[in-house]
């Protein structure tokens, strides 16, 4: 069997059963945004890390250096933010090839500096290698929570309300733009690329909702949220229906896709790189955290559908479109 076959999220399964043999008290590994490594009863530090690779996560001469210097951070930050907590620290590795220009390793520096002086967030160490032709870059962040607020993907109940913070599918429509090299002087090409580009990580947004006793999981969309509301129904043994009709798209998205006649919905839902929140709210209560959440932050909190039991141990996603009728949807984006 090929890596293909296994798949990214078999071959993530594996590791885990593999490791879960080495287990220390007090500190929660593989699989949630990041692990969780409680200092005392009151506070956790907070660890993830993720990697940035040329051709896979971007093409060189596709995005400034400045700019993906702010996104190797950002996607780093966007795991924090989802599990509530606030950054403080973080290691930048990269891999160069040498004929790489002096010029583009200071604006990548500037870049990735810019978004650390906004979250005053240290960078603390790293590495530095050659590469043969590929840039490689690896970024580690710490962040730390008090455990009361700390949110998880494992703790959705039934009933909860589906909720996103921003957005869905602006970048995804950014990088069609991207690949299929079209002409991108318009407003809206231009706004849709920078989503792709330069993702702003929602921390505030993060710790604020994980303040809110009424918030029960959260994560990040970085695959979309196809498989992403997958995570939190698989941790927490859940499934859910999400309202089509309810998924907030920008008018941009709408004008491109409708132009290029590509697919809103599979933006929205099928492709990754939003970095915004995905969260589950109690059913009871959810009038309080989305009025409160509209008077701090000046835009709404999005309800995209709802949370069910499953039936038996399989989770599963019904989408639902303005008719009431099921619809099928691809499943997110995977690596393998
Ligand atoms: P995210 O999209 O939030 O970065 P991933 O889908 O990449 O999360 O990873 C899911 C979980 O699996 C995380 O807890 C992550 O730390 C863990 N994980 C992913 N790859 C590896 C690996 N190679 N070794 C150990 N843990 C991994
Ligand atoms: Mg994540």
């Amino acid at each position: 069997m090929n890596i293909k076959e296994l798949g990214e999220f078999g071959f993530i399964e594996s590791i885990k059963n593999k490791f879960s043999d080495i287990t220390l008290n007090n500190i929660e590994g593989i699989g949630d945004d990041c692990a969780i490594i409680e200092i005392d009863k009151e506070t956790s530090f907070v660890v993830s890390t993720d990697m940035l690779i040329e051709n896979i996560h971007f093409i060189r001469e596709k995005i400034t250096p400045y700019k993906l210097g702010r996104k190797s951070l950002a996607v780093n930050l966007s795991d924090i933010a989802a599990m509530g907590a606030e950054p403080f620290a973080t290691l930048l590795s990269i891999a160069l090839p040498k004929d790489i220009e002096k010029s583009w390793c200071e604006e990548f520096l500037n870049g990735y500096h810019s978004l650390s002086k906004e979250h005053t967030v240290m960078l603390i160490g790293g590495d530095t290698t050659a590469s043969i032709s590929d840039i490689a870059i690896n970024v580690t962040v710490i962040g730390k929570a008090q455990n009361k607020n700390i949110r998880r993907r494992n703790c959705a109940k039934t009933g909860d309300l589906i909720a996103v913070t921003n957005y869905l599918g602006d970048s995804a429509t950014g990088l069609n733009l991207i690949l299929n090299n079209i002409k991108t002087d318009g407003y809206d090409q231009q706004y849709l690329i920078e989503q792709h580009n330069n993702p702003s990580p929602k921390i505030a947004q993060g710790k604020w909702l994980a303040s809110q006793k009424g918030v029960h999981a959260m994560m990040d969309i970085s695959d979309g949220i196809a498989s992403d509301l997958m995570h939190i129904c698989t941790s927490s043994n859940m499934s859910a229906e999400v309202y089509l009709e309810n998924i907030p798209q920008s008018d941009s998205l709408i004008n491109v896709c409708k132009k290029h006649n590509w697919s809103a919905t599979n933006m929205s839902l099928c492709s990754g790189e939003d970095y915004c929140l995905l969260l589950t709210i109690d059913g009871d209560f959810p009038g309080d955290i989305i009025d409160k959440y509209r008077e701090v932050f000046k835009t709404d909190l999005f309800i995209i559908g709802k949370i069910t039991p499953s039936v038996g141990d399989k989770s599963t996603i019904k989408y639902i479109d303005k008719n009431g009728d099921s619809v099928d949807i691809n499943n997110g984006f995977r690596h393998f």
